[in-house]
């Protein structure tokens, strides 16, 4: 079976988890509020109309700050605790949650200094709650919030916007359909001007969740000077005469409230405190409550009624109250807490699971993350992605083009070849071929290589620099760790750029090659070629004439061409092979050898995240951690049932 004590303490239990994660309901958390699922009971009154002595006689205790003014500036949320008969009284605050404090005056003092600490010593409110647990054998097990008093004007050194701040903030505990309002109201004065009549009314028009008590009675009884003491004596009276008789308690009410409906669907309750002149002589609690029942028995007016009016009927009431709310209300906090659950742990896998603290689960995990990234990148090189494609382009585009406008026109021009060839032959002028014009003409012209060669080699150490940067910011995995991505992007131009080099050295090589050795079956086929052409008594005259050095820079300019179609297909492959091949297959090795040798500590600064975002991820956590706990909870306490 379900005990009563199960279920509130369950309450408790999940309010404190709230109170720790800072979730007391309002909207300011980016979360949905769990403490606004809950049931929970908020005391509510005009200034003085006993709410702080009904909540001490509930618990039998002297503990609430007291004094003229808003004494309560900060809502209280106080946890009974009913313990075994005979053990210690004590109570223990959230905020200081290693300290039991068992002289009750102390815990007055410490409410006081904790609102002091929040709200100031300036009389300012404020909504965050002070938890309080109290542990008795003399409690029933029951959660009350006391709320700082409805009140019509500021006193000094308050600010004018203190009278509605505070029906504000009372009105946000009281507005929410978990809430159970114990509306106070002093039988000895008009019923009709009750500040939480009014208000409950307001925000719970059909009564269901309110409950009325009367304090004072007494007084009223004693015939005190009450001004529209009729209206709440014909209320006082409907209830202690046929309580229950709802008929003829709805008339009464309807009538103090100035004739609109307004029902309650609980008994009123009423209750005698403690007089000023009563605390002021330190009458104990427990004497107090042995006054009450006293005072119900003995009472012409309220003897037949003693067992439904006081302090302890009205704890049991809610205590009974409450546990049938939260039975009834769990199925839907059952079902609040998976929907968070699930949004929780989908919010988790977007944001990134943390990473162990030791030094293996780092490294693995930096090894993880960098395999991430070399995936998207060789899906850039090989296809799947855009990027690879731009590589090529290099080749079938640039390469050509610049190959093409080599200025070998002029490099060639009648005049130069002229001068090139004269210079070579020196003091004797050739006899036959101008074998030295021709090399030094086919050497200057094949220098023009290097050009395009190297432009080929840095625009695909471009491309490859840029894919590296996407596909860095494409690695999902590694959005989260901005030191990683660096340290990765660092290494990989490091990577590319040793590339860059050796394809350099590779594709000089390959125009020098062209150089040191030069295909001698081209030129074994000039002869015959000139043969063909020309007539032979005519060469000895031509040797000295424009024809001659025309013919030379033509088959020079043959020889380029040819060598040129050569390195337009040599170029790439020379590229590919040292830069393109190696991107894919080494292109973090470096970084791995480097990263094995690392310590732990400076594998954790690698996977340092945005401090937003963990903060984030340790929120959600910790709140994942209490929904867990809490479905933990209601499924232990339903397995009892
Ligand atoms: P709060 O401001 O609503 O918390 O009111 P308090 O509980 O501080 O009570 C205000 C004053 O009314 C105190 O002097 C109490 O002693 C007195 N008081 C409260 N309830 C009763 C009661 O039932 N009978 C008598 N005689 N005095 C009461
Ligand atoms: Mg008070």
């Amino acid at each position: 079976m379900t005990t009563m004590e199960s279920l509130i303490g369950l309450v408790n239990r999940i309010q404190r988890a709230c109170t720790v994660l800072g979730d007391h309901g309002g909207g300011e958390s980016a979360f949905s509020s769990l403490w606004e699922a809950l049931p929970s009971v908020a005391v509510v009154g005009g200034q003085s109309s006993g709410k702080s002595s009904v909540l001490e006689s509930i618990v039998g205790r002297d503990f609430l700050p007291r004094g003229s003014g808003i004494v309560t500036r900060r809502p209280l949320v106080l946890q009974l605790h009913k313990t075994e008969e005979g053990s210690e009284e004590y109570a223990e605050f959230l905020h200081l949650p290693k300290r039991r404090f068992t002289d009750f005056a102390l815990v007055r003092k410490e409410i006081q200094d904790e609102t002091d600490r929040v709200t100031g010593k300036t009389k300012q409110i404020s909504p965050i709650p002070i938890h309080l647990s109290i542990y008795s054998p003399n409690v029933v097990n029951l959660t009350l919030i006391d709320l700082p008093g409805l009140t019509k004007v500021a006193v000094e050194g308050q600010p004018e916007s203190i009278v509605k701040d505070i029906e504000d903030m009372v009105r946000s505990y009281v507005e929410k359909p978990n809430c159970i309002i114990l509306a106070i109201s002093p039988a000895n004065q008009d019923i009709a001007t009750s500040d939480a009549i009014k208000l409950a009314r307001e925000v719970d028009p059909s009564g269901d969740r309110t409950f009325g008590v009367l304090t004072k009675l007494d007084l009223m009884d004693k015939g005190t000077n009450a001004l529209d003491y009729n209206f709440s004596a014909k209320l006082v009276t409907a209830v202690h005469v046929t309580p229950f008789a709802l008929p003829l308690v709805i008339t009464a009410r309807e009538f103090v409230l100035e004739g609109r409906a307004y029902r309650l669907q609980h008994p009123w309750v009423g209750i005698v405190n403690r007089s000023q002149a009563e605390i002021n002589r330190n009458v104990d609690m427990m004497a107090a409550r042995r006054k009450e029942r006293e005072y119900f028995a003995t009472s012409a007016d309220y003897s037949h009624l003693a067992s439904r009016m006081g302090s302890e009927y009205l704890a049991k009431l809610l205590s009974k109250h409450l546990e049938s709310v939260i039975r009834a209300r769990i199925p839907s906090i059952t079902s609040l807490i998976n929907k968070n659950i699930d949004e929780l742990e989908a919010e988790l896998d977007r944001l990134g699971r943390p990473v162990g603290a030791d030094a293996g689960a780092q490294l693995y995990t930096i090894l993880e993350l960098c395999r991430a990234f070399d995936k998207v990148f060789k899906e850039h090189l090989d296809g799947g992605r855009p990027g690879g494609d731009r590589i090529y382009g290099v080749f079938d585009n640039q390469l050509p083009a610049a190959l093409r406008k080599l200025p070998f026109d002029r490099y060639l021009s009648l005049q130069n070849v002229k001068k090139v060839v004269t210079e070579a032959d020196g003091y004797q002028p050739h006899l036959i071929a101008p074998e030295q014009g021709y090399r030094r003409l086919i050497e200057g012209a094949l220098n023009y290589f290097k050009g395009p060669a190297e432009a080929s080699v840095d625009a695909v150490h471009f491309v490859l620099k840029e894919l590296v940067r996407k596909s860095i910011a494409e690695t999902k995995e590694l959005k989260r760790f901005p030191t990683l991505q660096n340290e990765l992007a660092g290494a990989a131009y490091q990577a590319l750029e040793k590339f860059r080099d050796e394809s350099r050295k590779t594709i000089t090589r390959l125009v020098d090659m062209e150089s040191s050795y030069l295909t001698v079956d081209f030129f074994r086929r000039l002869p015959q070629e000139m043969e063909k052409v020309g007539n032979p008594a005519a060469n000895n005259v031509d040797r000295y004439a424009e024809g001659h050095f025309r013919r030379i820079a033509s088959n020079v300019s043959s020889y380029v061409n040819m060598v040129s179609d050569t390195l337009r297909n040599s170029i790439p492959k020379a590229v590919v092979h040292c830069q393109v091949r190696e991107a894919k297959h080494s292109l973090l090795n470096y970084f791995y050898t480097q990263i094995g040798k690392r310590e732990g500590k400076q594998l954790g600064q690698m996977l340092d995240e945005d401090p937003a975002l963990m903060e984030r991820r340790q929120q959600c956590a910790k709140r994942l951690e209490l929904y867990k706990s809490a479905r933990d909870e209601i499924e232990s306490v339903s397995w009892a049932r």
